[in-house]
């Protein structure tokens, strides 16, 4: 109560019916189903842009020439029918293409932003109220309200706060556990949920060199997928060079969790030239390290987890509760199953 008194007299923070912390595919969609429905929602984001594991990143060649590619997901598939209606629809607007079936290793078909993967979450945010830069540190219950606290790390003031009815934690399930209060229900299991860790390294080739589609590499034992990036729709820059990113698998991730980035773009330099059995002019490379990469197999079949009485939801791809799906698809699925749930919950109770 004194707490509450403090944050309304500084008049430091702002209100809102509900606010989504993530601003990855699965928190963006169910931001846009609540606001369709009228509703007021603040969807934050740690990042600088929209995207999370379907972000994408540019970088300068050791020419001056900038790259682009994509950082997570490479591509996706469609299994299921409501998907593949909405994969459609993402086609017809030109925010997604399918990628050419010379091109992917697998039967089924893939797709991708275009000409980015993040075009498809920069699409999803159209009209949204989103604040970047903004990272959550943790919820406090307030009065039948949550205080939603931002961490002064970020480059806000310490104090920086919004007040709201709901919260969707589109984020991965350690990092919502975290963030909870810790006598909250949710937390602990919340925290049991796997997730698998990936190192990703992007090398940049002059034209020297090619080797054209996206591929498992089932020889390496530390590459376990290839995705030659300007070959991707949408992609044609001009830029002359081969743009390859790479994914180590997830034992070797675990065994060099905290390698040093410069050691892990040495490594999988050596690795990618003995994979392909040619020398390989690097002109710029980057690393990065996915802390949360894929959901480990456990599927969290619970959905006592999406909506809870007390205004926490929780969606993102581990949520799924059918194990066809994974990924994209999975996220997807799990924030239009959450939405529908929380536009229900708002019908019955008016
Ligand atoms: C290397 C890699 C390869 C992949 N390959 C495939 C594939 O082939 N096929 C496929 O379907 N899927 C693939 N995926 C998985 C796919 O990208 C994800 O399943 C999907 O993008 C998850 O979306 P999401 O919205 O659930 O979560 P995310 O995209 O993780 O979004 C979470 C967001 O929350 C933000 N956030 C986290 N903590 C905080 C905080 N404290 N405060 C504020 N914001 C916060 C993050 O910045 C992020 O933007 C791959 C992922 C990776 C990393």
């Amino acid at each position: 109560m004194q707490e509450q008194k403090h944050i309304l007299e500084t008049k430091r923070y702002q209100q809102t019916d509900t606010i989504v912390i993530g601003a990855g595919l699965s928190g963006l969609i169910v931001a846009q189903q609540l606001h369709a429905s009228g509703q007021r929602v603040i969807c934050v984001d740690k990042a600088r842009g929209t995207g999370g594991r379907l972000s994408s990143k540019r970088i300068e060649t050791a020419s001056a020439e900038m790259v682009a590619f994509d950082l997570g997901c490479t591509s996706f598939n469609a299994l299921s029918f409501s998907f593949q209606r909405q994969v459609r629809e993402w086609i017809d607007e030109g925010v997604i293409a399918e990628v050419p079936a010379t091109k992917v290793a697998t039967p089924e078909k893939r797709y991708i932003g275009t000409p980015r993967s993040s075009s498809l979450t920069r699409h999803l945010s159209s009209g949204l109220d989103i604040r970047f830069g903004t990272r959550v540190s943790h919820l406090e219950r307030e009065e039948g309200r949550w205080v939603v606290y931002v961490d002064s790390s970020a480059g806000k003031p310490a104090t920086s706060m919004f007040i709201c009815d709901r919260v969707v934690l589109a984020i991965p399930p350690s990092q919502a556990a975290a963030m909870l209060p810790a006598d909250h229900s949710l937390k602990a299991s919340l925290a049991s949920v796997n997730m698998v860790s990936q190192w990703v390294v992007v090398l940049v080739t002059s034209a020297n060199f090619s080797l054209a589609t996206q591929r498992e590499m089932p020889d390496s034992a530390l590459i376990a997928r290839c995705s030659l990036e300007n070959s991707k729709p949408g992609r044609d820059s001009g830029f002359t060079g081969n743009i390859y990113q790479l994914q180590a698998t997830s034992a070797w991730t675990k065994q060099h969790i905290d390698a040093a980035k410069e050691d892990v773009i040495a490594m999988f330099t050596e690795e990618f030239k003995r994979c392909v059995g040619s020398d390989i002019d690097v002109v710029a490379s980057y690393a990065h390290r996915w802390l949360y990469s894929q959901r480990s197999g456990e599927v969290v079949a619970r959905q006592d987890f999406l909506a809870r009485d007390d205004g926490i939801n929780v969606c993102g791809d581990y949520m799924c509760n059918d194990p066809r799906f994974e990924g994209v698809e999975a996220a997807y699925i799990s924030a239009i199953a959450l939405a529908e749930k929380m536009l229900h919950a708002c019908t019955v109770a008016y």
